[in-house]
């Protein structure tokens, strides 16, 4: 295809804006599959994603487009990832694409996500072609939304597209727009080649399958090429486009968008930004932006019953095959055994790592708290990266401890900003900026990301009703006045809920921990002392007091299949209980004592 044909473009979209049910639109209206293929939500593969409503991989597809000048034109969609923690998968994918559709919900308006996503468009230099989506509705509102765009984010909302994507009004609108408004790639077809590794997955059939933007430069069947990053060649075996299924073409040009496979075994030798060139007369020149993934949240994962240990091993190695931004290495743990400590880009990553384990592989999981990375800085000038608070050095041979910071933008109702700020002074927050849009406040704050892992996105939704939407960008680190809290049931510290606090939040956590693990805990035949302590100092302390006997006396008598099935009951709820010493903690009381609040 002659490159003044192709378009590129993603779709930007806060979660239910519309996204998928657009993107099946376009490919509905372009017959780039036969009507009775077509499924809903076409480029949301995983069950996982479908359920939650998140992309996790980029998805594509080609669509062929006649359009209403009669001419033949070729459009490459990348769905993209749609939450922070994959920020940098999001970068690479703009950089693949020269133009987005900015889908904005027009009964809702502009959310924290979207805009983090339409900078990144912006940096990448995008034409942007702004759609308000939902026109159907009662509620729609196309011109406060418009206004909405220009004010928050500035760019020309005059001529955006109304669309419905459920009911097909302002499709054919939206696809003309693509090849009017948006610009050709640009590329050089004699110039060696240049392809930029958008992504890649394991496929159980063809192993890891790489999706490609081809810069200069022409790919084809047989091909070896050399990843830039690390200097290993393949032998291309098989390059083909989505529409959206696999098919196969003899070779892709500038500015065309595909896959190759070349036997690769793992997800790890193909980096996310790499550029992909030929072994001989190959380029010297790596596209610009390669990061490598670091992950920056790390907890531990341990089976319930230690007897799925190798399952758990088993699990985690399949779901690293297809993901090479997590890390995991094994960990022992005084109270919770044999697991693994794994690193996540961020929680929503940990979160579906940790959902899938449960669910296709059936494993019960104890979570221990999440932890970022700080820098310790020794007394003898070394710095070290501390990853699990276990791990913790010797406080006398500490000079100072330092924290990563994030800038996080939050966007809410003016009903809701009072709350917000408390949150966000609450969790250790520095304001930055405050500024309006219409009935909105914008609030940008410098916030510990140690105070954000664990349960920041579920108070922000809880304290707006789930009104606010919320982003952040990694800042940097600062020293602050950090120590390990470690919590002690029955005298027995209990590794896997020391946490890192502030020194001035630690009395106040310690106490509210306390008070929750005194309420998860059942009571046992005697006294438990439930303690927090910094170094050797106790600074709370609670004590669950002893059973009375008599509680039992109401299992005797009654009917004796009740009483089997009780007892039943007491047996699967063991299995979900860790014997700590003399007593036993159940599974959710790991994760209940580390909420704040
Ligand atoms: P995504 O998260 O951005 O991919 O959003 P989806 O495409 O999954 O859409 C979210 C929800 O909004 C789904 O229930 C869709 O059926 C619905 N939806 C999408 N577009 C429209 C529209 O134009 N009108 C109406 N009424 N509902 C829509
Ligand atoms: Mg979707």
């Amino acid at each position: 295809t002659d490159l003044s044909h192709i378009r590129n473009f993603s779709i930007v979209a806060h979660i239910d804006h519309g996204k998928s049910t657009l993107a099946d639109r376009l490919i509905q209206m372009t017959d780039t599959v036969a009507e009775r293929d077509m499924k809903e939500q076409m480029l949301d593969a995983m069950d996982i994603e479908r359920e939650r409503g998140i992309t996790i991989k980029a998805n594509t597809v080609r669509i062929d487009y006649t359009a209403v000048d009669g001419e033949q034109y070729v459009l490459n969609l990348i769905d993209t990832p749609g939450h922070v923690d994959f920020a940098y998968e999001v970068s690479r994918s703009m950089r693949a694409v020269e133009g987005s559709l900015l889908v904005v919900d027009s009964t809702q308006g502009v959310e924290a996500q979207t805009l983090a996503n339409v900078y990144q468009a912006i940096d990448a230099n995008h034409e942007i072609v702004p759609v308000l989506n939902k026109i159907d509705l009662p509620a729609t509102d196309c011109d406060r939304v418009a206004e909405q765009i220009e004010d928050v984010i500035g760019i020309d909302a005059s001529d955006a597209i109304r669309v419905s994507a459920k009911t097909g009004v302002g499709i054919r609108e939206t696809l003309e727009a693509i090849i009017h408004r948006l610009p050709a790639p640009t590329g050089d077809r004699d110039a060696p080649l240049k392809a930029m590794l958008v992504d890649s997955w394991y496929d159980a059939y063809l192993g890891v399958v790489v999706l490609v933007r081809i810069m200069d430069g022409v790919l084809k069947k047989g091909d070896r090429v050399r990843m830039m990053q690390n200097g290993s060649v393949h032998h291309v075996d098989r390059i083909g486009v989505f529409r959206p299924a696999m098919t196969v073409v003899d070779q892709l040009g500038p500015g065309e968008i595909g896959f190759l496979t070349a036997s690769i075994k793992q997800v790890r030798d193909t980096k996310v930004g790499d550029t992909i060139t030929h072994e001989k007369r190959g380029t010297d020149k790596p596209l610009p932006g390669f990061k490598p993934s670091v992950p920056v949240v790390f907890c531990g994962l341990f089976p319930v019953d230690n007897a799925e240990f190798e399952d758990l091993r088993d699990a985690i190695e399949k779901l690293a095959l297809n993901d090479a931004s997590f890390s995991y290495e094994m960990e022992t743990s005084a109270a919770l055994g044999f697991g693994f400590r794994c690193g996540f880009l961020g929680l929503l990553h940990l979160e579906v790592i940790r959902d899938r384990i449960e669910r296709e592989y059936d494993i019960d999981l104890i979570t221990t708290a999440p932890s970022v990375i700080y820098h310790i800085y020794g007394r003898d000038g070394e710095v070290t990266e501390l990853h699990n608070p276990a791990d913790m050095p010797d406080p006398s041979t500490i000079d100072h401890i330092e924290e990563p910071r994030i800038k996080a933008t939050i966007l809410v109702p003016d009903d809701f900003l009072g709350d917000v700020l408390k949150l966000c002074q609450d969790r250790r927050g520095i304001q930055m900026d405050l500024t309006y849009a219409g009935s909105r406040a914008m609030v940008v704050y410098d916030l510990p990301l140690n105070e954000v892992v664990f349960d920041f996105y579920d108070r922000l939704k809880s304290v707006t009703k789930g009104y606010a939407s919320f982003d952040y960008q990694l800042l940097g680190y600062r020293t602050d006045n950090l120590v390990k809290m470690q919590v002690l049931v029955n005298d027995e510290p209990v590794d896997a809920l020391s946490t890192m606090v502030h020194r001035d939040r630690a009395e106040q956590r310690g106490r509210a921990m306390c008070e929750k693990l005194k309420d998860l805990i059942p009571r046992h035949m005697f006294k438990i002392p439930i303690q927090a302590a910094i170094g050797g100092k106790v600074i709370a302390r609670e004590t669950l007091a002893a059973l009375r006997k008599d509680v039992t006396a109401k299992c005797y008598g009654g009917d004796v299949t009740r009483k089997k099935k009780l007892l039943e009951k007491q047996k699967a709820g063991k299995k979900k209980m860790r014997q700590f010493g003399k007593v036993e903690i159940p599974q959710q009381a790991f994760i209940s004592a580390l909420k704040m609040d």
